[in-house]
C-alpha cells in the first residue's frame, strides 16, 4: 500500500510526521474524502474547489500548485490501483513548537491515502435509524477541517444509542448529521439546511441539488425545525461514502418513523445513473 507524503509516494510503513505538526496538537489542517468510481475520480473540482476554499478560510496557502497535487493523487490512485473507493486527502498547517499563535511562514503538510470498498448497498436499499441531539460544533462548519470532535461526539452518542448517523440540531433548527447533509421531504417538495456557516456544503448535497432538478422536483433551501421534520414524508442522509440512504426511524430529543418514498427512490436512481460509467 502506498501514501502521499508531501510530494513523496511511499509506503505506508515508511510515511512518518513529525511530532510538532500543528494538525497533531490543534486539529489545525483541512481535509476532503474523494469517491472513485471505476478507477475514476468523482466531482474532483468540485472537491478541489472545496478544499481550496477551506484552505482560505484558515490562512493556509497550498505547498505545491494545484496541478501537482491532482497528479500526485491520480499516480496514487493508479499505484495502488484503486477501483472503486475513495482517497483522503489532508493538509495541516505544517510543523512548529506548539504555540496557539501559528507562524505564516511553515510548509503546510499534505498526506493522502486510499480505500477499497463498495458503496454500502444494503444501508441504501434498506434506510438508517438517526439520533436526533443537539449540536454542539462551532460556528464555522463550513471549513472542512481536522478538527472533528462535535461530529466524532455526536457518532459515538448516536452508535452507542444503536443508531447509524447523528441527527444534529440547533435549539429547534436541523443542521446536518456527524458526516452527512440531510434532506426532508414533505409534498413532494425537497428541504435542506441553506450553505451557510452551520453546515457543511456537501458536495453529494450540490449533485442531489442538480438531481432534483432534472427530475423536476422543486428544492428549497431553508432551514427546518424538529416539528417539521415529525410531519415529513420521507427523509434522507447524503455523502461521498454513502451517495444518499434513507431514515427509516429517528429517536432522541424526537421519535418518528418514515417509510421509504418515491422522491428518495427516484433520486437514488438518478444518482446511480450519474456514476454509472
Ligand atoms: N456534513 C459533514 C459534517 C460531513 O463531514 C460530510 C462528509 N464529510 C458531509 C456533510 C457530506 O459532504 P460530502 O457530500 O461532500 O461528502
Amino acid at each position: 500500500e502506498y501514501v502521499l507524503l508531501k510530494n513523496q509516494i511511499i509506503h505506508r510503513e515508511e510515511a512518518y510526521i513529525s511530532f510538532h505538526d500543528r494538525g497533531y496538537h490543534f486539529g489545525d489542517g483541512i481535509y476532503e474524502v474523494i469517491r472513485i468510481y471505476n478507477g475514476t475520480p468523482f466531482l474532483w473540482e468540485e472537491h478541489f474547489n472545496r478544499f481550496l476554499r477551506s484552505a482560505k478560510e484558515l490562512d493556509i496557502d497550498l505547498p505545491q500548485s494545484l496541478g501537482e497535487i491532482k497528479d500526485n493523487i491520480l499516480t496514487l490512485l493508479s499505484k495502488n490501483d484503486v477501483r472503486n473507493g475513495t482517497v483522503y486527502l489532508q493538509m495541516t498547517r505544517g510543523e512548529q513548537e506548539r504555540n496557539h499563535l501559528y507562524r505564516r511562514d511553515l510548509t503546510p503538510i499534505l498526506t493522502a491515502f486510499t480505500k477499497e470498498g463498495n458503496v454500502p448497498i444494503s444501508q441504501q436499499e434498506n434506510g438508517i435509524g438517526l439520533w436526533a441531539l443537539e449540536d454542539i460544533r462551532w460556528l464555522r462548519c463550513d471549513i472542512k477541517t481536522i478538527n472533528l470532535l462535535g461530529n466524532v461526539m455526536s457518532k459515538r452518542k448516536a452508535e452507542d444509542q444503536g443508531y447509524q448517523e447523528a441527527l444534529l440540531h440547533r435549539g429547534h433548527i436541523v443542521t446536518e448529521g456527524s458526516s452527512t447533509n440531510v434532506f426532508m421531504v414533505k409534498n413532494e417538495i425537497l428541504y435542506t439546511h441553506p450553505a451557510n456557516h452551520y453546515i457543511l456544503n456537501g458536495i453529494t448535497r450540490l449533485l442531489v441539488e442538480q438531481l432534483a432538478d432534472k427530475e423536476q422536483f422543486s428544492l428549497q433551501k431553508e432551514a427546518f425545525t424538529l416539528e417539521d421534520v415529525k410531519q415529513a414524508d420521507e427523509m434522507f442522509v447524503t455523502s461521498t461514502t454513502l451517495e444518499i440512504v434513507p431514515v427509516t426511524k429517528i429517536q432522541g430529543s424526537i421519535e418518528t418513523n418514515f417509510s421509504i418514498g418515491p422522491v428518495t427512490r427516484q433520486l437514488q436512481q438518478a444518482f446511480k445513473q450519474t456514476t454509472a460509467v
